[in-house]
């Protein structure tokens, strides 16, 4: 049984008549795995976030955890579902209230979760601090988030998801905000939690991110999810996905990333004819990329190509996805990220 299991979901936010932020988008989660969304702002990849994280409602389909719909949970099992599945956003400004100290940021769900008691709450959080790589002394947790440092901030942004033993992280985009210098820390400070060994448990992640590189570095030997306005367009093991993209608006993606050696952006320069793209909506009757796509024929503006198995696990919802170009070269732009 799936860790997660988002069936068929649809959302659209109230009083909007646009197209919804979430079209029919199937996702499923065993324990113990990394799963990345990607794609550009507007793409779905945040909702589908808050959603699983229970942040929003679907307007159709389900999200079940462990087999039940997390919207029928009541009771001591719905407190064991909000503890298992933490959220760490994007903001580590705005996440933490200024209003309270490290300790006061921590202890309330300690003590609300009775995952310790108030005489051993001091020392847990001293633990925690430890193991997301902060000070741990009592200084720190008097300490106020505009004393800290960004970097700072979303550490502890991450010690309060651990804090609570989760099983599943939704991480949305945690390290846009930060320096560069500090992006590979605080992907490594989360992946070293995935064992389980600091937190009695093994961490799931559902990790979103509109940074093919970024994605690349912390879900290899995982997963990609690649969204297009709230459709899900590929999906497949990460290193195939970005070595053998299927859809072209995951190769257009690749294809953007920024290459710092001059000789590798030469050669990995895309054919004119995915190039020469031109801005569209999505289409709402077609496949979903149609009016942006340099690939489109009139079947792709009549009908919506199925998500559909090219081999090994790998799916697409394209209807010639032959004729997407090989693209390994790209893979050495992200390498040098
Ligand atoms: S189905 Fe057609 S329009 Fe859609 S991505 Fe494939 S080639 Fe492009």
């Amino acid at each position: 049984m799936s860790l997660l299991e988002v069936a068929d979901v649809t959302h659209r936010y109230a009083g909007t008549k646009a197209a919804p932020a979430l079209n029919q988008v199937s996702v499923s989660v065993s324990r113990g795995e990394v799963v990345a969304v990607v794609g550009e702002s507007g793409c779905g990849k945040t909702t589908l976030g808050k959603l699983v994280a229970g942040f929003v409602r679907p307007t159709t389909g389900s999200v079940r955890f462990e087999g039940r719909d997390i919207w029928s949970l009541k009771g001591k099992d719905y407190k064991t579902w909000r503890r298992s599945v933490q959220m760490v956003h994007q903001d580590p400004y705005s996440s933490l209230n200024p209003g309270l100290t490290i300790a006061g940021t921590l202890r309330p769900a300690l003590l609300r979760h009775r995952l310790v008691g108030r005489r051993g709450v001091q020392d847990e959080m001293l633990r925690i601090l430890a193991l997301v790589g902060l000070d741990a002394t009592p200084a720190f947790l008097r300490r106020y988030p505009h004393q800290l440092s960004g970097g700072q901030r979303q550490r502890v942004a991450i010690a309060r998801a651990m804090s609570l033993r989760p099983r599943l992280i939704v991480a949305d985009e945690v390290t846009s905000m930060l320096d560069v210098s500090l992006r590979v820390a605080i992907l490594d400070l989360l992946l070293s939690f995935r064992k389980g060994d600091a937190i009695d448990d093994m961490i799931t992640y559902l990790f979103i991110s509109h940074d093919f590189g970024v994605v690349r570095y912390f879900s290899r030997g995982g997963r990609i999810i690649v969204m297009f306005y709230g459709v899900l367009v590929e999906e497949g093991p990460t290193e195939d996905v970005i070595s053998h993209p299927c859809h072209p608006y995951t190769y257009l993606l690749l294809e953007a990333i920024p290459v710092p050696d001059p000789d590798v952006a030469e050669r990995r320069a895309a054919p004119a004819s995915l190039v020469e793209q031109s801005e569209g909506q999505p289409s709402l009757t077609g496949c979903v990329f149609s009016n942006r796509c340099p690939l489109a024929q009139a079947k792709c503006h009549a009908s919506q190509p199925p998500l559909t198995d090219v081999g090994g696990a790998h799916l697409t919802a394209c209807f010639f996805p032959e004729r997407i170009p090989a693209v390994t070269h790209l893979v050495e732009g992200i390498n040098q990220r």
